[in-house]
């Protein structure tokens, strides 16, 4: 063990589980260190490093092997420091966004988008292309402007808008360095009304209406029944109200996970409030979602939303079997190489599972069969079946991603089996 490798909490082979409890695996080395330096000598002197954020990914993802180095970054000391003139936030890539929104919020300031939970990690929800919903809204990659990572060889290394290297180094599944920061653009403070509605058709969907409807639009269903039985909108009040007529309001608070309590979800009913109260589905101190799960999500062009979803339909039987809700969300076409929106307005087509793998997994299957013809890219964290091969393809800008890698980490150290089977030769 190099010098200064133990300055920290460091534990021998650790057994780890994600929060889904789907994964677990046997980390080599377990480290938390609590200082810069500490983490600095740990990465430069180990051969092999995965970091954890806040384990809410379903798949193999973090996964260092069984002689590899996990780091959790959670022990440094948390920064969450806002500039007001500049509107911007320098935040640790640790923290998560409940505790970030609620800082920048203090000061007057918001985030322009969230997720459905605000539980995840910063540094680990834009590895991953996580993203909320909106026609004009991007991932939340999209408010990054500089990115601050520690190297294979220790060294520290700042990424910034403008920079050749910047579009790959946002979504970098983890495989550039460990993020410790990054700065986030910000703009005023906002409100947000959720409105939910009941009941709206798939035959005569006019998805691009329907999507622009609202400042984030998410249609739910089962897929028991053809359509969508739940619609969420989350309008600004500081834009004009767009009218929704093509269902009726809801007459009582929802879940999205039919039988889930609506008190883990945030204010509906239209009811004003601040932006990071309403722009995630869960709150922050319940349990998001159903607890008891897996996720798949795929995202294709936006154009095509009304053709996809007719396929989804027409496997509707040996969805609707292991489903607990689908969601429906779009995301604005990103920059990033390896954005699952990368280069096109997309449509998000977002599946809670039941918490069993086995049924789930034929069932992936078949819907990946039955959205190909669109060029689904799947959720980085999420459960998928593609062959890396077919994923491979769907990324243009995987060639400047490789080479990025190979500049950074020369010998591979950030790379694990998933993305080593990603990234191909
Ligand atoms: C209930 C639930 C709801 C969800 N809702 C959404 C949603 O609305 N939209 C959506 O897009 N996704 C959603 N997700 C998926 C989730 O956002 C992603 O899996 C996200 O990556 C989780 O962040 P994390 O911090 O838990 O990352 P982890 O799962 O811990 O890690 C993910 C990846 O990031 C890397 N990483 C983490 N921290 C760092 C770091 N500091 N430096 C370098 N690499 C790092 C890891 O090595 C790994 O490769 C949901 C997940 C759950 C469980």
């Amino acid at each position: 063990m190099a010098a200064g490798r133990t300055a920290g909490r460091a534990e021998p082979a650790r057994t780890v589980t994600n929060w889904a409890r789907n994964i677990t695996y046997t980390a080599g080395e377990f480290h938390r260190p609590e200082t810069l330096g500490a983490l600095r000598a740990l990465v430069a002197g180990s051969a092999r490093v995965r970091v954890l954020g806040s384990g809410h990914s379903f798949n193999r993802i973090a996964e260092p092997g069984a002689e590899g180095v996990l780091v959790s970054i959670a022990g440094l000391p948390p920064v969450i420091e806002v500039d007001g003139t500049a509107r911007t936030v320098r935040v640790s890539g640790g923290v998560r966004y409940a505790e970030l929104a609620r800082t920048v919020h203090r000061h007057g300031l918001a985030l322009a988008n969230m997720a459905s939970l605000p539980h995840i990690s910063v540094a680990g929800s834009v590895a991953t292309g996580t993203h909320g919903s909106g026609v004009g809204n991007g991932p939340l990659a999209a408010a990054v402007r500089e990115v601050e990572l520690v190297t294979a060889d220790g060294s520290t290394v700042s990424v910034a808008r403008g920079d050749a290297r910047f579009d790959g180094a946002v979504t970098s599944l983890g495989a550039l360095g460990v993020v410790t920061a990054l700065t986030l653009d910000l703009e005023p403070a906002y409100e947000v009304e959720q409105h939910v509605f009941t009941e709206l058709p798939l035959d005569g969907l006019d998805h691009e209406a329907v999507a622009a409807s609202a400042y984030s639009v998410s249609l739910f269903t089962d897929w028991r029944e053809p359509g969508f039985r739940q619609v969420w909108l989350k309008r600004r009040t500081d834009r004009a109200p767009v009218d929704f007529p093509w269902a009726a309001p809801a007459a009582e608070a929802l879940h999205p996970v039919p039988g889930m309590p609506a008190v883990n979800c945030t204010q509906q009913f239209g009811v004003p409030g601040p932006w990071h109260e309403r722009l995630p589905h869960f709150r922050a101190e319940f349990t998001p979602s159903s607890g008891a799960e897996l996720q798949s999500e795929y995202l294709l062009p936006r154009s095509a939303a009304v053709d996809a979803l007719y396929a989804v339909d027409g496997v509707r039987s040996a969805v609707s079997g292991v489903l607990q809700t689908c969601e429906v969300r779009t995301v604005a076409a990103d920059p990033q190489w390896l954005g699952p929106a990368y280069g096109r307005d997309s449509v998000a087509l977002h599946f809670t599972w039941i918490a069993d793998t086995a049924a789930v997994l034929p069932v992936v299957r078949r819907l990946e069969e039955a959205l190909d013809a669109f060029d689904p890219r799947p959720h980085w964290g999420k459960v998928f079946t593609m062959p890396s091969a077919v994923v491979r393809r769907r990324y243009a800008r995987l060639a400047d991603f490789r080479a990025l890698a190979a500049s950074l980490d020369p010998t591979g150290k950030f790379a694990n089996t998933f993305v080593r089977e990603l990234l191909g030769d």
